[in-house]
């Protein structure tokens, strides 16, 4: 049977890349009847310096945010990663199949590092934990962004050695990409990169809670280039054309259609277009959200229910992985 885990960092506010790249597809996946698990990851928010108060204000934020984009907790198990013990513990186990080398050629982390200092252990081994918190609830498919494939692609190979070493324990996951979201969604500073939420200048991203004068604002300023025509060029025109990408997605049209209909536009009026078709996306979202975030209780209700179903799971995974590996003495 299918099973579907996916997971989001409590690190700052869910912007448009995640919403595209990730979420509209859970939120679809949900809707069709999957069986279906989405995880806070709290634990990977601390990869990188982080500040207590804030952490545990966005797990909350996060929480409402995901509620409010359509996800429903009566179809969704939607919990706190720390708060199921066997995350962590799988990952020692898992730690202890993955080869150093292995993980130095992974690029998140090259680009994560870079701005660091002192790089922590954590932000080396994260991948592992990745692959944890999926093995462990022994999912087949993972819906996240493009810019995670090469995670999933980790993951896989430690399902795969632990099941020869072992016998056989877990399904090999994939990983589900939305189609149109192999490009995957651009920081508006500089399309070179990908929008992020650890991204330092807040410009680079639209928030899926930004008011509408405030994503006006960014849309108009968003980095293109010198040629005032509308043209979907990906290589060629990445600034644009990310726009285009992200209008696309929004409303189901294809860059060729969205190109056709704004013939005759230069791109600083399409891009007043654009703003138009996302604040009207984002607007229920938001007020959704106003209304939850007031509601901590329930918030906390749902984190707490989540918690439950979650472990029930975990918890007969990591059992078996203690049996096969040796950690039960059976005398
Ligand atoms: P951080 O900068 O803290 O890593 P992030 O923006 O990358 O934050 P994550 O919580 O790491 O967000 O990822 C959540 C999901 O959103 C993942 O499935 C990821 O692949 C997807 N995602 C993140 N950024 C983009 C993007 N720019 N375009 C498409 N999908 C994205
Ligand atoms: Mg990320």
């Amino acid at each position: 049977p299918k099973r579907i885990f996916s997971g989001i960092q409590p690190t700052g506010n869910l912007h448009l890349g995640n919403y595209l790249g990730a979420v509209q597809k859970w939120i679809e996946l949900q809707d069709n009847g999957e069986n279906v698990i989405w995880s806070i990851v709290d634990m990977h928010s601390i990869t990188l310096p982080h500040d207590p108060k804030e952490l545990s204000n966005n797990i909350l934020k996060m929480t409402a945010t995901l509620l409010a984009c359509g996800i429903d907790p009566k179809k969704s198990i939607l919990f706190q990663q720390s708060t199921v013990d066997t995350h962590a513990q799988l990952c020692w186990v898992l730690g202890c199949l993955t080869a150093f080398t292995r993980l130095a050629r992974l690029p998140q982390f090259k680009e994560k590092s870079e701005i660091l200092k002192s790089i922590p252990l954590s932000l080396y081994i994260y991948p592992v934990l990745q692959a944890a918190d999926i093995l462990l609830y022994k999912a087949t498919d993972v819906p996240v962004g493009q810019d995670q494939v090469q995670h999933i692609q980790l993951a896989q190979e430690l399902a795969i050695k632990f099941n020869k070493k072992f016998g056989n324990t877990f399904p090999v996951p994939h990983s589900l990409i939305n189609e149109d979201a192999s490009q995957r969604i651009k920081s508006l500073r500089d399309p070179s990169k990908k929008m992020s939420k650890s991204d330092q200048t807040s410009k680079s991203r639209l928030d899926i809670l930004d008011k509408p004068e405030i994503l006006i604002e960014k849309i108009k300023k968003a980095v293109t280039d010198f040629t005032s025509k509308v043209t979907y060029e990906p290589e060629k025109r990445p600034g644009v054309s990310n726009l285009i990408t992200i209008h696309s997605m929004l409303t189901g049209k294809s860059p060729d259609q969205i190109c056709s209909e704004v013939d005759g536009l230069d791109t600083g009026k399409y891009k007043l277009v654009l703003a138009d078709v996302i604040v009207e996306k984002l607007t229920p979202i938001r007020e959704e959200f106003s209304r939850l975030i007031k509601e901590p209780a329930y918030l906390q209700e749902v984190l707490r229910n989540g918690t439950e179903s979650a472990t029930e799971i975990a918890s007969d995974s990591w059992c078996e992985v203690r049996n096969k590996i040796g950690f039960e003495n059976d005398i």
